[in-house]
């Protein structure tokens, strides 16, 4: 299946599309999607009528690694995503966490890491976005990061891994400047059958954090892993989005999602290069659920937790 998306004559970004334009392709696509999956989808849900407006709409996809991508520096591989990410109509990508990924690195190995992605921002500043990954055993050396990165810097978010789980006190300093700065908080989760990591979060230790910090804008990193536990865990945190990146994609998870939290609430994200656009694209562009739900989900919840710091940074929101 052949998808043009450089027909738009109105908009020079190849993957900027109309409204209209974007429902017929995700109609294609939720079809392709359906006839591997066995999901059945009726047309009307996915076809534009007259009445709708011609809007611009675009796909962020909020969660891409560098170090999936082939290449020896951050412009290399900023590269190589943009242009795999022009292939399945994804206008806007955020990045964190440079190469190799470590569990625990040391307060230079972190400044090296957020270096790459502040290259790769400098070289596609229209189309990237990054956070400012830490590591919250090291407190005040989080901080500084995150005045380098995000105060002074191009920065919109922090990400936390595994250093350490996010119900401990000592991240509150971290989440408390971030939150002041209206930056996103994405922290990784997962409920593993195996057991986690020592510093591996779970839902529950997010909901933890979320309780100390109403006003934080916090993102449930991978559904929890184990998807069904980590919706039901977080549902009453009202504060918290669920963002489904990185699995396989699972029939039902958005549409269950949807079901249990509201659009308003979930975020696409792909994890990328670990894991292809294509499949996470998937999950919602094959899911039950209505356009207006499917544009929420791949851009206009994460456009509009970003809004205040896209703004005061003058980038385009
Ligand atoms: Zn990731």
């Amino acid at each position: 299946m052949t998808i043009d998306l450089t027909s738009n004559t109105s908009n020079d970004s190849p993957v900027v599309c109309h409204r209209r334009q974007w429902l017929q392709w995700t109609t294609a696509m939720a079809v392709a999607a359906a006839s591997s999956t066995g999901h059945t989808q009726e047309p009307s849900q996915t076809q534009a009528t007259a009445s709708e407006p011609e809007q611009p709409l675009e796909i962020w996809d909020s969660h891409v690694h560098l170090s999936g991508f082939a290449g020896t520096t951050p412009e290399a591989r900023a590269e190589l995503a943009l242009q795999f990410a022009d292939r399945m109509g994804i206008a806007r990508l955020i990045t964190f966490m440079g190469w190799p990924f470590l569990y625990t690195p040391t307060p230079e190995q972190i400044r090296q890491q957020n270096d790459q992605v502040l290259a790769a921002l400098k070289f596609d500043p229209q189309r990237l976005l990054g956070y400012v990954y830490v590591n919250p055993q090291d407190v005040e050396g989080s901080l500084a990061e995150l005045r380098r990165c995000l105060v002074d810097g191009p920065m919109v978010g922090v990400k936390l891994w595994v250093a350490e789980r996010c119900s401990q006190t000592l991240l509150d300093p971290i989440i408390a400047l971030a939150t002041k700065h209206n930056a996103v908080i994405y922290q990784h989760t997962w409920i593993k059958t195996t057991g986690n990591l020592p510093g591996e979060s779970t839902p529950a230790d997010l909901v933890e954090l979320a309780r100390r910090h109403p006003q934080a804008r916090l993102i449930c990193g991978h559904s929890g892993g184990t998807w069904e536990l980590g919706l039901r865990t977080i549902q009453s945190a009202s504060s918290l989005m669920y963002e489904i990146a990185g699995a396989d994609p699972t029939a039902g998870i958005t549409e269950r999602a949807v079901q249990e939290l509201g659009a308003a609430r979930v975020i696409f994200g792909s994890d990328a290069g670990g894991r292809s656009y294509a499949t996470q694209l998937g999950k919602i562009l094959g899911a039950n659920i209505t356009e207006e739900e499917k544009a929420l989900i791949l851009g206009g919840n994460i456009r509009r937790m970003l809004g205040l710091i896209l703004q005061a940074k003058g980038l385009a929101s």
